[in-house]
């Protein structure tokens, strides 16, 4: 997504689009690599408005992907929701070093050449913060027996996983010892 500078006022512009993920080497590369799918397109709500000598844009990024868990291996789906702000400066004036804390969002500044503001970095960028290095279908995600491979989030296979990599046996020796 783009927008022109010239006609910028203090007056908020407020866009909003869907934009195929195709537009966006970051996210194909990262289907590519199999980290993710998305399941739609990116769903994109921008206010842009001059302030002083930069133009302060607000975004919101909205899309739905789907995973592979890292532990149970199942596919799931997830909502990818990120808010972020940008304090874009033409690329000639002087490095502006403006980080204004805001809760829960990220801030950065970011130079724009020409007429025309780029968004697609941020937005790539919002969209890679936002993806889970080791994606679990479920917060307590009790993965796969490591003898007989059965998902135990659906089944307790009744193998006795003692000895294995888990076991509490080790730790209480450990204390007895002590
Ligand atoms: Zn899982
Ligand atoms: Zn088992």
């Amino acid at each position: 997504m783009k927008i022109r500078v010239e006609g910028l006022s203090e007056k908020p512009l407020i866009l909003s689009a869907q934009e195929p993920v195709s537009g966006y080497p970051v996210l194909v590369q990262l289907q590519a690599d199999g980290e993710c799918e998305f399941l739609q397109p990116l769903h994109l709500e921008i206010t842009a408005e001059k302030e002083f000598d930069h133009i302060r844009v607000h975004g919101r990024v909205a899309t739905r992907a789907r995973f592979s868990c890292s532990r149970c291996l199942n596919e799931f789906e997830t909502d990818i929701v990120s808010d972020f702000t940008v304090f874009y400066s033409r690329a000639t004036d002087i490095a502006m070093e403006e980080e204004v804390a805001l809760t829960g969002e990220d801030l950065v500044s970011a130079p724009y050449e020409g007429d025309e503001i780029d968004f697609t970095r941020e937005i790539e960028e919002q969209i890679v913060l936002d993806i889970p290095i080791k994606p679990l279908c479920q917060e307590d995600c009790r993965g796969l027996c490591v003898i007989c491979g059965a998902d135990l989030n659906a089944e307790d296979c009744g193998c006795n996983r003692a000895g294995t990599g888990f076991s509490f046996s080790a730790l209480k020796d450990f204390k007895v010892k002590k």
